[in-house]
C-alpha cells in the first residue's frame, strides 16, 4: 500500500476545501487497507480514512497527518436466512449509488429511495445515511471494521453501532470524538427479493415524495428514476455543471429538540415527532423475582425541527453570499452550503457562523454541522 504524492483534499472533497495533508495513502484492497491502518497506528500519527469526501469539511492548514483513501470495490450476493431476501456484502470504497443501481437491477428492494447520495458504502453506516423516509439501518445487518484500539478485524451486528438520525458510535461529530474509534471494511445488506414488478411503497414520506395515492406497486426502477430526478432539481445531486451541488448535501442538521422547546417556536414551523428509543422490556426470571418492580423509564419527548425553515425565517434566503464571499447557500436549498468557486475553509466557515448566529438570536437555537470538520472551527 504505497504512500502516493498528497493531493490537495479541495480535489477530493465536494465542498472543494482543504490543503494537502502531510501524507496520503491509497488502500485499493480490503488486505492494503488493513496493513495501512495497523502501520500508521502503530507510528501513533494522526490519521483518517476518506471515502467520497462528500461529508467532510476540511480546513485551510495541511492536516499534520496521513489520511487513507479507501478505493475497495466489489459487491458479492449472498443467501439470506430469511425467506424471500437476500443478501450483498460490499466492499468500503464501493460508490454507493453504484451499490443501489445494482439492488435496483437485481430486483432488490430496501435502498432505492436513498439512489443518487453521494459517496462510498462504508461511510454510509458512519451517519446512518438517508432520505425520504429510508435509512441504511432498516436493512444493515453487519459491517466488517477494524478497531484502533485492538487492530483486530471484527464482524461487528448493526445493533452495537448505535445508529441513530445522522449517527453512529463512528461518527466524528463537531465538538467532540467518535465513541469507537474504528473503519469499516466492508458492510452487509439484507435486502428483499421483488424482481422487476417492484413492492407497495409504505412510507409516508417516500409516497408523497413520489406522488402515489393508490397502494398498487412501483418497479424499484421507477422509484430510482424519480428520486434522481427530485434531487437533480434541489441540487443534491453531484453535478459539476451545477455550482448548487458544490457542498455537503445539508449542511445542518434537522434539530432534535425538548417537546417543551418546540412549543416556544412559532406554529408554522415544521416538526415532526421522534419515536422514543424505549428500553426493552426488562426480565425478571420468576425464581429472581423479590416483589420489586422497578420504575418504568421516563421518557421525555423529542421533535425533529426543520433547520431549513429557521434559516429561512432568520432572515437568511436561498441564494445568500456575504459580501465579496465566494461562499454561498444553494439557490435551491437553504440548508446546503456551497462553494461557489475557489471559496476557502474560511469563507465557509465565516458563513457557516453568521447562520448559526442568526437562527441562535432569532429562535435561541444552535444549529449543529452535519459533515465531519477536519481542521475548521465553527
Ligand atoms: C449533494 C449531496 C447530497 C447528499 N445527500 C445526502 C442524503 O440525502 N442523505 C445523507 O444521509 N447524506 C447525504 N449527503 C452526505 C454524504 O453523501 C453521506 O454522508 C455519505 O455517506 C458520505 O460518504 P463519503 O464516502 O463521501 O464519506 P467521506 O466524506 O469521505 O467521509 C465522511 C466521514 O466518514 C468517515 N469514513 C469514511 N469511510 C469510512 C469507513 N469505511 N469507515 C469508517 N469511517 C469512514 C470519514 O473519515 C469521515 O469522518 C449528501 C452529500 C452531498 C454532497
Amino acid at each position: 500500500m504505497p504512500e502516493v504524492a498528497p493531493v490537495p483534499l479541495a480535489e477530493l472533497t465536494t465542498l472543494r476545501t482543504g490543503a494537502a495533508p502531510e501524507r496520503m495513502r491509497d488502500a485499493e484492497t480490503r488486505d492494503e487497507l488493513v496493513d495501512a491502518l495497523r502501520d500508521v497506528w502503530s507510528r501513533g500519527e494522526e490519521w483518517f480514512v476518506l471515502g467520497g469526501g462528500s461529508n467532510l469539511f476540511a480546513g485551510d492548514e495541511p492536516f499534520d497527518g496521513t489520511v487513507i483513501r479507501i478505493l475497495t470495490r466489489g459487491i458479492e450476493r449472498l443467501e439470506s436466512p430469511h425467506p424471500g431476501r437476500a443478501r450483498v456484502r460490499v466492499q468500503a470504497g464501493h460508490d454507493w449509488d453504484d451499490l443501489v443501481a445494482y439492488t435496483v437491477e437485481q430486483g432488490l428492494a430496501g435502498i432505492e429511495a436513498m439512489s443518487g447520495i453521494p459517496g462510498t458504502v462504508g461511510a454510509a453506516p458512519v451517519q446512518n445515511v438517508g432520505a425520504y423516509g429510508q435509512e441504511i439501518q432498516e436493512t444493515l445487518v453487519e459491517v466488517e471494521l477494524i478497531d484502533e484500539s485492538t487492530g483486530e478485524v471484527q464482524t461487528v451486528p448493526a445493533s452495537d453501532l448505535g445508529l441513530g438520525f445522522r449517527t453512529s458510535v463512528l461518527k466524528h461529530h463537531y465538538g467532540g470524538a467518535p465513541i469507537r474509534r474504528a473503519v469499516i471494511l466492508s458492510v452487509t445488506l439484507d435486502l428483499a427479493v421483488v424482481g422487476e414488478a417492484g413492492r407497495t411503497i409504505g412510507g409516508e414520506q417516500l409516497r408523497r415524495a413520489l406522488g402515489l395515492a393508490g397502494e398498487d406497486a412501483v418497479p424499484l426502477a421507477q422509484v430510482r428514476e424519480q428520486i434522481l430526478a427530485i434531487r437533480g432539481a434541489k441540487g443534491m445531486l453531484l453535478n459539476p455543471d451545477d455550482p448548487d451541488t458544490a457542498g455537503a448535501g445539508s449542511f445542518f442538521q434537522n434539530l432534535i429538540v425538548a417537546e417543551t422547546v418546540a412549543l416556544q417556536l412559532p406554529p408554522e414551523c415544521p416538526r415532526w415527532p421522534v419515536q422514543p428509543d424505549l428500553d426493552a422490556a426488562t426480565v425478571i426470571p420468576l425464581e429472581n423475582f423479590d416483589g420489586y418492580v422497578p420504575p418504568a423509564p421516563t421518557v421525555r419527548p423529542e421533535v425533529k425541527v426543520s433547520a431549513a425553515w429557521l434559516i429561512e425565517n432568520a432572515g437568511i434566503s436561498k441564494g445568500f453570499r456575504l459580501p465579496r464571499s465566494r461562499a454561498g447557500i444553494s439557490t435551491k436549498h437553504a440548508l446546503a452550503l456551497t462553494n461557489r468557486g475557489g471559496a476557502t475553509a474560511g469563507e465557509l466557515a465565516e458563513l457557516a457562523r453568521f447562520i448559526q448566529a442568526r437562527v441562535h438570536s432569532e429562535f435561541g437555537l444552535l444549529l449543529q454541522p452535519e459533515p465531519v470538520l477536519v481542521g475548521v472551527e465553527l
